[in-house]
């Protein structure tokens, strides 16, 4: 059968080193990887290993978990062992703050299952222990062979180094402002960091740099320079985003200006749940933040109109969701069955006004009738109507011709 279309997309990305984590490469030209954390005590095997399943299945291409105390470090090997007789493969990173070197020295089989090691610059210990502590975190990372992310986060920055930065800039002839010294004080604290990780041994290639905030216009800020002052491979993140639409907004705003300029070599969305709310709409988020910039494809673009006085019944909202969340459930069969098909679009149009427009512009889309309307649905397929579907079982009937779309 023929190809299916490919969607147009893709920028030029910011040349990074590539940096291999278990299968997965993040930078060096890689496509922009997407991964999420748990929220699951790690030392809970059965419920962390539900949750990574849960978030992998969504599209996580890599999941982090806490390793905080002695019982979560000797459940990172069974976590990945029960993984695995699930045929799932997903590269876990292990988040250390504070004890890590005491973890890593003290559980080998986690420091060997660990796809790779996050550890935070400003809470790896504290005075003259500060630097010994890195140090030795660093060497678990070259004994063992693992990727490490120095990933520095506004809310625990270094105060020794943020310290000596104040008593620096009021040395300058022109001081900056006090949001710029801790911009300042974050982005050498995951330079400074990374060079010296580099300096013990660790090779450029295994170090991934973060440096996260929670305000848009700062994150933007702290990347550019970030990019402009290194070539490590960077992960993504707009720390604490928060809750709801506004996590969403506030990170895809982000996350989306520093994407377009080629920075950023892996993502994650920080969302707070809203309760009751699955921890997979992370990657969702992800996903969609990569997709609909044209960075990447993950499952096929339903286009559907807002609805307006002109639809006559919630029927098109429905018939929008029903073939968002079909296609999504079909993704994993047709990635193997049918690759490409993640870059087909699709149309659900809820009147005339603009019904055939935008289906004609879409693989197949589907104009419903509107107030005043004939009580029938033109279904365009390639550009070409193709077919009127009509009555109760237009939903039906329409997902069958996407499936058969893609079948053929
Ligand atoms: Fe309203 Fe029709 Fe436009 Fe949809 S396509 S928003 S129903 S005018």
């Amino acid at each position: 059968s023929e190809p299916l279309p490919i969607a147009a997309g893709g920028q030029p990305r910011r040349q990074t080193h590539g940096v291999q984590v278990g299968k997965v490469t993040l930078g060096g030209g890689a496509p922009v990887v997407v991964q999420s954390m748990t929220n699951t005590d790690t030392a809970d095997v059965a419920s962390s290993v539900k949750q990574v399943a849960e978030l992998w299945r969504a599209g996580s291409e890599m999941v982090r978990l806490t390793v905080n105390n002695p019982e979560s470090a000797a459940a990172i090997p069974r976590i990945v062992d029960k993984l695995a007789m699930m045929g799932i493969e997903v590269p876990l990173i292990g988040d250390f703050h504070y004890n890590g070197h005491q973890l890593l020295a003290g559980e080998p089989a986690c420091a060997e299952a660990l796809a790779k090691y996050r550890i935070n610059p400003g809470n790896v210990g504290f005075g003259k222990k500060k630097d010994t502590q890195f140090a030795q975190l660093i060497e678990f990372a070259i004994r063992y062979g693992k990727p490490v992310r120095i990933g520095a986060n506004w809310g625990s920055l270094d105060q020794s180094l943020a310290a000596a930065l104040m008593d620096e800039n009021a040395q300058r002839a022109q001081p900056w402002d006090a949001t710029a010294v801790l911009r300042e004080a974050l982005i050498r604290s995951a330079l400074d960091s990374a060079h010296r990780a580099v300096e013990i041994g660790l090779p450029a290639d295994r170090i991934v740099l973060s440096a996260k905030v929670s305000g848009v216009q700062e994150l933007i800020a702290v990347y550019r320079d970030l990019a402009r002052r290194s070539q490590f491979a960077l992960h993504l993140g707009l720390t604490e985003a928060g809750i709801g639409s506004k996590g969403i907004v506030a990170s895809s705003a982000a996350l989306a200006v520093l994407l377009q300029e080629g920075i950023g070599d892996t993502i994650r969305i920080s969302l707070t749940p809203e309760p009751g709310t699955s921890r997979t709409q992370e990657v969702i988020v992800a996903q969609e933040l990569l997709q609909t910039t044209g960075l990447r494809a993950f499952t096929p673009m339903v286009t559907a109109c807002p609805g307006c006085g002109r639809t006559t019944s919630e029927f098109f909202q429905e018939l929008a969701k029903v073939v968002q969340e079909h296609v999504r459930g079909k993704m994993p069969e047709w990635k193997i069955t049918r690759p490409g098909a993640e870059h087909m679009t699709l149309a659900v149009m809820g009147c005339v006004v603009n019904g055939p427009g935008e289906s004609r512009h879409a693989n197949i889309g589907i104009s419903l009738p509107g107030t005043g309307e004939a009580p029938s649905a033109p279904v365009f397929i390639d550009g070409e109507k193709a077919v009127t579907l009509r009555g109760e079982n237009i939903a039906h009937e329409f997902v069958a011709l996407i499936d058969q779309y893609v079948d053929t």
